[in-house]
C-alpha cells in the first residue's frame, strides 16, 4: 500500500501527461513557455482571484509574498507553532521575526484567540512591530479566516495564506488561495495538486502586489530581464511542470477533490467510534493533504504506528517537532513560552495513507488494522 499513490495517478493520466511533456521537449521552450501563462490563468480562474504568479516552489512563494508585503527588520510575523518548517523559515529570510502561536486541537490550525493574545504581547513588549500573519491550511483544511481576517483588520496586519497543503479546499463558496492579501501554494509532488518536481504559485487580487511579485520572481526585473530595479530571486516554474500541471488540474477539478473526500468520509465512518478523527467544521471543505488521527498518548501513537507497519500499512508523523523547538529558532526570546496544544499534537498525531485513488479494500485494511490494535489492547 502506498502512503500517497502517485503511480496509479500517472497510469490513469499517462497518455495526456506524456503528450504534454513531448510538446515541451519538441518546442524546446523549457523556460517561460506558453503553458506557464496558460496554467497561471487556469489556476487564477479556479481559485477566483485576479492574479496567479507561478514560481519555483512553495517556500519561494512564501518568500515572494513577504518581499511584496515589505516585511523586514523589526517586523513581527505571527506563524502557527504546528506546521511545516517553511511557514516560519521565510520570515527571518527576509529579516523579520517569527512569533509563534498555538493551534486548535481539533482543526490543527492557528487558534484565533491565542493569536490575539500574542499580538497584544508583542505590542506590550514594544521591541517588534506587528506586521503580518501567516495562516496555514494544515492537512488540506482552510484556517478560520472569518476570525483571522477580523483580527488582521483590527491590528492593521497583512494576511498571508500558506495553502501549500490547502489547494482545493473551501469555506462556503470561497476557494483556498483566495483568503490572504497574498496566498501561496506548493506543487511538490505529494501536495494535493502536485507536479513532477518542485513548483509553487502566489495568488492575489491586488494589482500592485502582482506587479511586485512578477518582478521579484525574475531578478527584480523592471521593463525586461536585463533591467533590474530591485533585488529579487530566480524563481520560475519550468514549462514542463506547467504542462504536467495543466493535465493534472483537469483531473483535480473533475474528480480528485471529490474522490479524496469520499475516501475521508469512509475512513471517518469506520473510525469515528474508536479514535479521534479529523474535524471539518460546518461549511468547510478539505482537500485532504493528510488524514490525521489524534491518539491518547505518545506511547499509544508509537505502538499503533508499529502495529500498522507490521501489516505493511505506511503511516507518517506530521509533525514530530514544534516550530518553536527547532534549533534554527533556538535563540528567539519571544518564543521561549509554552505552546501546549502544539506540544501535545507533536506527540499524538498519526497520518494515514490518503489520496484520491485509494480503493475500498485499502481503506478497510487500514481501518481494520486500527480496530484490531485497540481490540488487542483491551
Ligand atoms: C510543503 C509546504 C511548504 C513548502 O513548499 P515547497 O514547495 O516544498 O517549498 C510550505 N508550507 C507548508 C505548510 C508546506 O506543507
Amino acid at each position: 500500500m502506498q502512503f500517497r499513490d502517485l503511480k496509479t495517478q500517472y497510469q490513469k493520466l499517462k497518455t495526456d501527461i506524456d503528450k504534454s511533456i513531448i510538446e515541451v521537449t519538441t518546442a524546446c521552450n523549457f523556460i517561460s513557455g506558453k503553458q506557464v501563462q496558460e496554467l497561471e490563468e487556469e489556476l487564477a480562474a479556479y481559485v477566483g482571484v485576479k492574479h496567479c504568479i507561478s514560481c519555483a516552489n512553495g517556500t519561494d512563494a512564501l518568500q515572494l509574498a513577504c518581499m511584496a508585503l515589505g516585511i523586514g527588520e523589526g517586523d513581527a510575523v505571527f506563524v502557527p507553532d504546528f506546521t511545516f518548517f517553511s511557514s516560519g523559515e521565510i520570515v527571518p529570510l527576509v529579516g523579520g521575526t517569527p512569533v509563534f502561536v498555538d493551534v486548535k486541537e481539533d482543526t490543527f490550525n492557528i487558534d484565533p484567540d491565542a493569536l490575539k493574545v500574542r499580538i497584544e504581547e508583542v505590542i506590550k513588549d514594544g521591541n517588534l512591530k506587528p506586521k503580518a500573519i501567516v495562516a496555514v491550511d494544515l492537512f488540506g483544511l482552510p484556517a478560520d479566516y472569518e476570525k483571522i481576517r477580523v483580527i488582521a483588520d483590527e491590528y492593521n496586519l497583512k494576511l498571508i495564506e500558506d495553502a501549500a497543503q490547502g489547494f482545493g479546499g473551501k469555506i462556503g463558496d470561497s476557494a483556498a488561495c483566495s483568503f490572504g492579501d497574498i496566498s501561496t501554494t506548493s506543487f511538490f509532488p505529494a501536495k494535493p495538486l502536485g507536479c513532477y518536481g518542485d513548483g509553487g504559485a502566489v495568488f492575489t487580487d491586488d494589482d500592485e502586489y502582482a506587479k511586485l511579485l512578477r518582478s521579484y520572481r525574475i531578478h527584480g526585473k523592471g521593463d525586461n530581464k536585463y533591467d533590474n530595479v530591485r533585488i529579487g530571486l530566480n524563481s520560475r516554474l519550468d514549462t514542463i511542470q506547467a504542462a504536467i500541471l495543466k493535465v493534472k488540474l483537469e483531473a483535480f477539478k473533475e474528480y480528485e477533490v471529490d474522490d479524496v473526500n469520499k475516501v475521508a468520509e469512509k475512513y471517518t465512518n469506520l473510525l469515528k467510534d474508536i479514535v479521534n478523527v479529523p474535524v471539518v467544521p460546518e461549511g468547510y471543505l478539505s482537500s485532504w493533504a493528510q488524514y490525521t488521527l489524534r491518539l491518547g498518548s505518545e506511547n499509544e501513537r508509537n505502538e499503533l504506528q508499529a502495529f500498522l507497519k507490521e501489516r505493511d500499512i505506511p503511516t507518517m508523523i506530521y509533525y514530530p517537532k514544534q516550530m518553536s523547538k527547532q534549533d534554527a529558532f533556538a535563540n528567539s526570546e519571544i518564543n521561549l513560552c509554552e505552546f501546549k496544544v502544539a506540544e501535545k499534537l507533536c506527540k499524538t498525531v498519526l497520518s494515514l495513507p490518503m489520496h484520491p485513488y485509494m480503493t475500498d479494500d485499502d481503506i478497510e485494511k487500514v481501518a481494520c488494522g486500527i480496530k484490531d490494535f485497540f481490540e488487542a489492547k483491551k
